[in-house]
Protein backbone atom coordinates (compact mmCIF):
# COMPACT_ATOMS: atom_id res chain seq x y z
CA UNK A 1 0.00 0.00 0.00
CA UNK A 2 1.10 3.29 -0.72
CA UNK A 3 1.66 5.49 2.33
CA UNK A 4 0.63 8.71 2.33
CA UNK A 5 3.44 11.76 2.90
CA UNK A 6 2.82 13.04 6.38
CA UNK A 7 6.85 13.74 6.56
CA UNK A 8 7.45 10.20 8.75
CA UNK A 9 6.32 6.06 7.50
CA UNK A 10 3.74 5.42 9.29
CA UNK A 11 4.52 2.03 11.45
CA UNK A 12 3.73 -0.75 8.90
CA UNK A 13 0.66 -2.83 9.37
CA UNK A 14 0.94 -5.80 11.23
CA UNK A 15 -1.47 -8.21 12.91
CA UNK A 16 -3.25 -7.55 15.95
CA UNK A 17 -1.61 -3.93 15.65
CA UNK A 18 -3.51 -2.29 18.03
CA UNK A 19 -4.58 1.05 17.33
CA UNK A 20 -4.58 2.83 20.82
CA UNK A 21 -0.51 2.17 21.60
CA UNK A 22 0.18 2.63 17.96
CA UNK A 23 -1.35 6.10 17.33
CA UNK A 24 -0.53 8.57 20.26
CA UNK A 25 -0.13 11.55 19.69
CA UNK A 26 3.76 12.96 19.53
CA UNK A 27 5.95 13.48 22.18
CA UNK A 28 5.30 17.07 24.01
CA UNK A 29 8.21 19.39 22.93
CA UNK A 30 10.46 21.02 25.14
CA UNK A 31 10.33 24.93 25.42
CA UNK A 32 12.66 26.61 24.02
CA UNK A 33 14.23 23.88 21.54
CA UNK A 34 15.02 26.70 19.31
CA UNK A 35 16.26 29.58 21.36
CA UNK A 36 15.06 31.95 18.96
CA UNK A 37 11.85 31.18 20.24
CA UNK A 38 10.37 32.89 22.99
CA UNK A 39 10.92 30.42 25.93
CA UNK A 40 8.27 28.62 27.88
CA UNK A 41 4.67 29.72 25.21
CA UNK A 42 4.95 25.73 24.59
CA UNK A 43 3.49 24.24 27.51
CA UNK A 44 3.67 20.78 28.45
CA UNK A 45 1.05 18.56 27.36
CA UNK A 46 0.62 14.83 29.10
CA UNK A 47 -0.19 12.87 25.78
CA UNK A 48 -0.55 9.35 27.53
CA UNK A 49 -3.14 10.53 29.84
CA UNK A 50 -5.00 11.83 26.62
CA UNK A 51 -4.51 8.84 25.24
CA UNK A 52 -8.15 6.84 25.68
CA UNK A 53 -7.61 3.31 26.97
CA UNK A 54 -10.62 1.09 25.83
CA UNK A 55 -11.03 -2.38 26.03
CA UNK A 56 -11.79 -4.21 23.14
CA UNK A 57 -15.37 -5.35 21.90
CA UNK A 58 -15.86 -8.85 20.41
CA UNK A 59 -17.05 -7.34 16.91
CA UNK A 60 -14.12 -6.16 14.93
CA UNK A 61 -11.52 -7.80 16.87
CA UNK A 62 -10.50 -9.56 13.32
CA UNK A 63 -9.89 -5.94 11.69
CA UNK A 64 -6.48 -4.79 13.34
CA UNK A 65 -6.60 -1.47 14.56
CA UNK A 66 -10.46 -1.51 15.41
CA UNK A 67 -10.98 -3.61 18.41
CA UNK A 68 -12.30 -1.09 19.95
CA UNK A 69 -15.46 -0.84 17.68
CA UNK A 70 -18.91 -2.42 18.80
CA UNK A 71 -20.91 -4.19 16.09
CA UNK A 72 -23.98 -2.98 14.57
CA UNK A 73 -25.28 0.46 14.85
CA UNK A 74 -24.10 3.07 17.30
CA UNK A 75 -22.71 5.82 18.03
CA UNK A 76 -19.30 4.08 19.20
CA UNK A 77 -17.62 7.21 17.67
CA UNK A 78 -14.22 6.92 18.60
CA UNK A 79 -11.29 9.60 19.23
CA UNK A 80 -8.35 8.74 17.07
CA UNK A 81 -5.05 10.51 18.49
CA UNK A 82 -3.22 11.29 15.32
CA UNK A 83 0.61 9.94 14.76
CA UNK A 84 3.25 11.85 15.82
CA UNK A 85 2.99 15.23 14.36
CA UNK A 86 5.17 16.28 11.33
CA UNK A 87 7.39 19.55 11.46
CA UNK A 88 4.87 20.67 14.09
CA UNK A 89 7.81 21.63 16.75
CA UNK A 90 9.33 24.76 17.69
CA UNK A 91 11.81 24.07 15.16
CA UNK A 92 9.96 24.89 12.59
CA UNK A 93 8.29 27.97 14.02
CA UNK A 94 10.22 30.89 12.93
CA UNK A 95 11.39 33.21 15.48
CA UNK A 96 9.07 36.88 16.03
CA UNK A 97 11.02 39.74 14.16
CA UNK A 98 10.58 43.20 15.08
CA UNK A 99 8.42 45.12 12.49
CA UNK A 100 7.37 48.68 11.77
CA UNK A 101 4.13 49.17 12.38
CA UNK A 102 1.98 51.77 10.26
CA UNK A 103 -0.90 53.45 11.68
CA UNK A 104 -3.00 54.79 9.74
CA UNK A 105 -6.10 57.40 10.58
CA UNK A 106 -8.97 60.00 9.02
CA UNK A 107 -9.21 63.12 8.44
CA UNK A 108 -12.11 65.69 8.24
CA UNK A 109 -13.45 65.27 4.60
CA UNK A 110 -13.68 61.83 5.28
CA UNK A 111 -15.29 62.19 8.53
CA UNK A 112 -17.79 64.60 7.24
CA UNK A 113 -18.19 62.58 3.72
CA UNK A 114 -19.43 59.46 6.16
CA UNK A 115 -21.97 61.25 7.58
CA UNK A 116 -23.56 62.62 5.05
CA UNK A 117 -23.58 58.76 3.92
CA UNK A 118 -24.93 57.80 6.67
CA UNK A 119 -27.50 60.13 6.78
CA UNK A 120 -29.02 60.20 3.39
CA UNK A 121 -28.82 56.63 4.33
CA UNK A 122 -31.62 57.13 6.71
CA UNK A 123 -35.32 57.67 5.69
CA UNK A 124 -35.77 60.00 8.70
CA UNK A 125 -32.43 61.86 9.35
CA UNK A 126 -32.20 65.41 7.11
CA UNK A 127 -28.23 65.97 5.61
CA UNK A 128 -28.23 69.63 6.88
CA UNK A 129 -26.21 68.82 9.94
CA UNK A 130 -23.67 67.09 7.76
CA UNK A 131 -23.67 69.35 5.39
CA UNK A 132 -23.25 72.47 7.39
CA UNK A 133 -21.51 71.18 10.77
CA UNK A 134 -18.56 72.55 11.73
CA UNK A 135 -16.30 69.71 12.77
CA UNK A 136 -14.64 70.96 16.15
CA UNK A 137 -12.63 66.99 17.12
CA UNK A 138 -11.33 64.34 15.45
CA UNK A 139 -9.91 61.73 18.37
CA UNK A 140 -8.77 59.19 17.30
CA UNK A 141 -9.33 55.40 19.26
CA UNK A 142 -7.82 53.47 16.49
CA UNK A 143 -7.61 49.82 17.57
CA UNK A 144 -6.94 46.78 16.71
CA UNK A 145 -8.59 42.74 16.19
CA UNK A 146 -6.20 40.36 16.79
CA UNK A 147 -6.65 36.84 15.49
CA UNK A 148 -5.70 33.12 15.76
CA UNK A 149 -6.96 30.73 13.29
CA UNK A 150 -5.74 27.56 13.86
CA UNK A 151 -7.12 24.46 10.96
CA UNK A 152 -7.05 21.05 12.37
CA UNK A 153 -8.27 17.95 11.43
CA UNK A 154 -9.44 15.12 12.75
CA UNK A 155 -10.66 11.46 12.84
CA UNK A 156 -12.90 9.33 14.50
CA UNK A 157 -14.63 6.23 13.57
CA UNK A 158 -17.53 3.86 14.18
CA UNK A 159 -19.29 0.82 13.25
CA UNK A 160 -22.40 1.38 10.71
CA UNK A 161 -24.89 -0.94 9.08
CA UNK A 162 -26.28 -0.01 5.40
CA UNK A 163 -28.54 -2.29 3.33
CA UNK A 164 -26.87 -4.18 1.16
CA UNK A 165 -25.31 -2.57 -2.02
CA UNK A 166 -24.94 -3.84 -5.43
CA UNK A 167 -21.24 -5.47 -6.73
CA UNK A 168 -19.06 -7.80 -4.19
CA UNK A 169 -18.08 -6.36 -0.26
CA UNK A 170 -14.96 -5.02 0.52
CA UNK A 171 -14.61 -7.45 2.98
CA UNK A 172 -11.50 -8.42 5.30
CA UNK A 173 -10.18 -11.05 3.39
CA UNK A 174 -9.14 -8.04 0.48
CA UNK A 175 -6.45 -7.47 2.18
CA UNK A 176 -5.44 -5.63 5.79
CA UNK A 177 -7.69 -2.30 6.84
CA UNK A 178 -5.34 0.68 6.25
CA UNK A 179 -5.29 2.37 9.64
CA UNK A 180 -7.47 5.44 10.19
CA UNK A 181 -4.44 7.97 9.81
CA UNK A 182 -3.13 6.40 6.67
CA UNK A 183 -6.61 6.56 4.65
CA UNK A 184 -5.65 9.13 2.43
CA UNK A 185 -8.99 11.94 1.93
CA UNK A 186 -8.67 14.84 -0.51
CA UNK A 187 -7.32 18.15 -0.25
CA UNK A 188 -9.25 20.11 2.41
CA UNK A 189 -9.88 24.03 1.91
CA UNK A 190 -7.94 25.75 3.81
CA UNK A 191 -9.66 27.68 7.03
CA UNK A 192 -13.26 26.13 6.38
CA UNK A 193 -14.78 23.15 8.36
CA UNK A 194 -15.91 20.52 6.45
CA UNK A 195 -16.75 16.79 7.27
CA UNK A 196 -16.52 13.57 5.30
CA UNK A 197 -17.68 10.21 5.99
CA UNK A 198 -16.03 7.48 3.90
CA UNK A 199 -15.90 3.73 4.58
CA UNK A 200 -12.47 2.14 5.90
CA UNK A 201 -11.22 -0.29 3.16
CA UNK A 202 -11.41 -4.03 3.99
CA UNK A 203 -13.99 -4.04 6.76
CA UNK A 204 -17.22 -4.67 5.36
CA UNK A 205 -19.15 -7.94 6.51
CA UNK A 206 -22.30 -9.12 5.56
CA UNK A 207 -25.04 -10.10 8.04
CA UNK A 208 -28.50 -10.99 8.87
CA UNK A 209 -30.70 -8.01 9.82
CA UNK A 210 -31.69 -7.38 13.34
CA UNK A 211 -34.59 -5.53 12.79
CA UNK A 212 -36.58 -8.05 11.01
CA UNK A 213 -34.67 -11.02 12.16
CA UNK A 214 -33.67 -11.58 8.15
CA UNK A 215 -37.22 -12.01 7.21
CA UNK A 216 -36.94 -9.23 5.08
CA UNK A 217 -40.74 -7.50 6.18
CA UNK A 218 -41.82 -5.81 9.45
CA UNK A 219 -44.96 -5.93 10.81
CA UNK A 220 -46.62 -2.51 9.05
CA UNK A 221 -45.81 0.39 11.15
CA UNK A 222 -49.00 2.18 10.36
CA UNK A 223 -51.66 -0.26 11.09
CA UNK A 224 -49.98 -2.39 13.92
CA UNK A 225 -50.67 -5.52 12.15
CA UNK A 226 -54.40 -4.89 12.46
CA UNK A 227 -54.83 -4.05 8.79
CA UNK A 228 -57.21 -1.03 9.55
CA UNK A 229 -56.65 2.60 10.37
CA UNK A 230 -58.78 4.90 12.05
CA UNK A 231 -60.13 7.37 9.66
CA UNK A 232 -59.33 10.32 9.19
CA UNK A 233 -62.13 12.45 7.90
CA UNK A 234 -64.53 11.43 11.27
CA UNK A 235 -61.58 10.97 13.64
CA UNK A 236 -62.26 7.74 13.97
CA UNK A 237 -66.35 8.74 15.68
CA UNK A 238 -67.73 7.45 12.25
CA UNK A 239 -69.93 10.47 12.29
CA UNK A 240 -69.13 13.83 10.52
CA UNK A 241 -71.97 16.80 11.70
CA UNK A 242 -73.91 13.80 12.94
CA UNK A 243 -74.30 11.83 10.14
CA UNK A 244 -72.89 9.03 8.75
CA UNK A 245 -69.13 9.57 7.96
CA UNK A 246 -69.33 9.37 3.86
CA UNK A 247 -65.56 7.74 3.67
CA UNK A 248 -65.55 4.92 6.44
CA UNK A 249 -69.23 4.03 6.28
CA UNK A 250 -69.82 4.43 9.70
CA UNK A 251 -67.16 2.27 10.77
CA UNK A 252 -64.59 4.98 11.43
CA UNK A 253 -61.52 2.68 10.42
CA UNK A 254 -60.24 2.10 6.57
CA UNK A 255 -58.30 -0.54 5.17
CA UNK A 256 -54.66 0.38 5.90
CA UNK A 257 -52.79 1.63 2.47
CA UNK A 258 -49.35 1.13 3.72
CA UNK A 259 -49.56 -2.53 3.52
CA UNK A 260 -52.35 -3.27 1.68
CA UNK A 261 -53.82 -4.82 4.20
CA UNK A 262 -50.97 -7.27 4.44
CA UNK A 263 -49.94 -6.68 7.96
CA UNK A 264 -46.33 -6.50 6.99
CA UNK A 265 -44.37 -3.96 5.06
CA UNK A 266 -40.61 -4.29 4.09
CA UNK A 267 -37.96 -3.50 6.34
CA UNK A 268 -36.34 -0.29 5.96
CA UNK A 269 -33.36 -1.34 7.37
CA UNK A 270 -32.28 -4.35 4.34
CA UNK A 271 -34.61 -2.93 2.06
CA UNK A 272 -36.25 -6.32 2.38
CA UNK A 273 -33.15 -8.32 1.49
CA UNK A 274 -32.99 -9.72 4.92
CA UNK A 275 -29.13 -9.39 5.07
CA UNK A 276 -27.51 -6.27 6.04
CA UNK A 277 -24.16 -4.99 5.94
CA UNK A 278 -21.63 -3.72 8.27
CA UNK A 279 -18.57 -1.75 7.63
CA UNK A 280 -16.07 0.69 9.64
CA UNK A 281 -16.90 4.48 8.88
CA UNK A 282 -14.66 7.16 9.33
CA UNK A 283 -15.34 10.76 10.13
CA UNK A 284 -12.85 13.40 9.00
CA UNK A 285 -14.05 16.36 10.43
CA UNK A 286 -11.57 20.09 9.30
CA UNK A 287 -12.65 22.43 11.64
CA UNK A 288 -11.33 25.79 11.60
CA UNK A 289 -10.78 27.26 15.30
CA UNK A 290 -10.57 31.32 15.96
CA UNK A 291 -9.46 33.11 18.99
CA UNK A 292 -9.94 37.06 18.53
CA UNK A 293 -9.29 39.69 20.53
CA UNK A 294 -9.87 43.23 20.59
CA UNK A 295 -8.06 45.59 22.87
CA UNK A 296 -9.96 47.74 24.85
CA UNK A 297 -10.15 51.42 23.23
CA UNK A 298 -11.07 53.66 26.44
CA UNK A 299 -14.11 54.76 24.19
CA UNK A 300 -18.18 54.69 24.82
CA UNK A 301 -18.02 52.79 21.69
CA UNK A 302 -20.18 49.42 21.63
CA UNK A 303 -17.45 47.19 20.74
CA UNK A 304 -19.44 44.59 18.91
CA UNK A 305 -20.08 46.64 16.25
CA UNK A 306 -16.83 46.06 15.01
CA UNK A 307 -17.86 42.55 14.00
CA UNK A 308 -19.73 44.38 11.39
CA UNK A 309 -16.89 46.06 9.47
CA UNK A 310 -13.44 44.97 7.90
CA UNK A 311 -10.00 46.36 9.08
CA UNK A 312 -6.88 47.41 7.50
CA UNK A 313 -4.91 44.02 7.58
CA UNK A 314 -1.35 45.21 9.26
CA UNK A 315 0.13 41.95 9.97
CA UNK A 316 -0.95 38.67 8.27
CA UNK A 317 1.37 34.98 8.78
CA UNK A 318 -0.02 31.74 7.61
CA UNK A 319 2.16 28.83 8.46
CA UNK A 320 2.39 25.21 10.18
CA UNK A 321 3.21 26.93 13.48
CA UNK A 322 3.05 30.54 13.50
CA UNK A 323 5.33 32.46 16.67
CA UNK A 324 3.53 34.60 18.76
CA UNK A 325 4.11 38.34 18.08
CA UNK A 326 6.53 39.97 20.62
CA UNK A 327 6.83 43.39 19.93
CA UNK A 328 3.43 45.15 18.82
CA UNK A 329 2.95 48.44 20.15
CA UNK A 330 -0.29 47.92 21.68
CA UNK A 331 0.75 45.33 24.72
CA UNK A 332 -2.40 43.39 25.10
CA UNK A 333 -2.15 42.13 21.65
CA UNK A 334 1.46 40.18 22.34
CA UNK A 335 -0.28 39.36 25.69
CA UNK A 336 -3.18 37.63 23.45
CA UNK A 337 -1.31 36.11 21.08
CA UNK A 338 0.95 34.24 23.42
CA UNK A 339 -2.08 32.90 25.02
CA UNK A 340 -3.92 32.25 22.35
CA UNK A 341 -0.72 30.45 20.55
CA UNK A 342 -0.48 28.57 23.83
CA UNK A 343 -4.06 27.52 24.07
CA UNK A 344 -4.28 26.29 20.83
CA UNK A 345 -0.84 24.58 20.69
CA UNK A 346 -1.52 22.36 24.09
CA UNK A 347 -5.80 22.15 23.09
CA UNK A 348 -5.31 20.81 19.60
CA UNK A 349 -1.53 19.03 19.26
CA UNK A 350 -3.02 16.01 21.13
CA UNK A 351 -6.67 15.58 19.64
CA UNK A 352 -6.11 16.57 15.89
CA UNK A 353 -3.86 17.50 13.26
CA UNK A 354 -2.61 21.04 13.38
CA UNK A 355 -2.56 21.64 9.48
CA UNK A 356 -2.11 25.36 8.98
CA UNK A 357 -2.31 28.62 11.19
CA UNK A 358 -2.83 32.27 10.46
CA UNK A 359 -2.32 35.27 12.55
CA UNK A 360 -3.25 38.17 11.60
CA UNK A 361 -3.91 41.76 13.27
CA UNK A 362 -6.08 44.49 11.94
CA UNK A 363 -6.30 48.06 12.32
CA UNK A 364 -9.86 49.09 13.27
CA UNK A 365 -10.10 52.77 12.63
CA UNK A 366 -12.56 54.79 15.07
CA UNK A 367 -12.78 58.40 15.27
CA UNK A 368 -15.00 60.26 17.58
CA UNK A 369 -16.15 63.36 15.60
CA UNK A 370 -17.18 65.71 17.56
CA UNK A 371 -19.13 69.04 15.86
CA UNK A 372 -20.83 71.76 16.61
CA UNK A 373 -24.13 72.68 14.00
CA UNK A 374 -26.39 75.14 14.95
CA UNK A 375 -25.19 76.00 18.63
CA UNK A 376 -25.34 72.47 19.19
CA UNK A 377 -22.58 69.92 20.20
CA UNK A 378 -22.68 66.34 18.83
CA UNK A 379 -20.51 63.77 18.18
CA UNK A 380 -20.48 60.33 16.30
CA UNK A 381 -18.09 57.76 15.17
CA UNK A 382 -16.68 56.72 12.43
CA UNK A 383 -15.15 53.16 11.97
CA UNK A 384 -14.08 50.45 9.97
CA UNK A 385 -12.38 50.56 6.68
CA UNK A 386 -15.93 51.08 5.19
CA UNK A 387 -16.23 54.44 7.62
CA UNK A 388 -19.73 53.41 9.00
CA UNK A 389 -21.19 55.84 11.51
CA UNK A 390 -22.34 55.70 15.24
CA UNK A 391 -24.40 58.26 16.61
CA UNK A 392 -26.45 58.51 18.87
CA UNK A 393 -27.21 62.32 19.11
CA UNK A 394 -27.92 63.04 15.14
CA UNK A 395 -29.76 66.27 15.52
CA UNK A 396 -31.79 66.07 12.53
CA UNK A 397 -34.85 63.34 12.40
CA UNK A 398 -38.08 63.01 11.09
CA UNK A 399 -38.87 62.82 15.26
CA UNK A 400 -37.06 66.36 16.36
CA UNK A 401 -36.76 68.16 13.25
CA UNK A 402 -35.35 71.25 14.28
CA UNK A 403 -35.05 72.68 10.58
ZN1 LIG B 1 -64.76 8.15 8.83
ZN1 LIG C 1 -50.78 -1.78 7.53
ZN1 LIG D 1 -34.37 -6.14 7.72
Amino acid sequence: MEMPDYGQPAPPFQPGYPMNPALPPGPPYPPAMNPAVAPGYYPSVNTNALAPQVAPYPQFNGIPGYEGLAGGDGNDGKFLPPPPPFGTGPDNVPAPTNRDWQIPSINNETAKQALLDYANGQCCYGSSPAEEMEITQLRPFNTYRYRLETFTESRSCESVTRPLTEGALDSPDKGPAPQPWEIQVKNPTLFHDETLKLPVPHTTSKKSCQECNGKGKIICQKCNGNSRVKCDDCNGSGKRANEECMHCNGTGSMGCQTCNQTNVQMCPGCKGKGQVMTFIELTVTWKNNVYEFIPDHHSDFPTEHFKKVTGEKIYGDEQLLVPPIINFPEPSINQNSQTAVQQHYSKFISSARILKQKQTIELLPLTKVEYSWRGKSCSYFVYGRENKVETKDYPSTCCCVIL
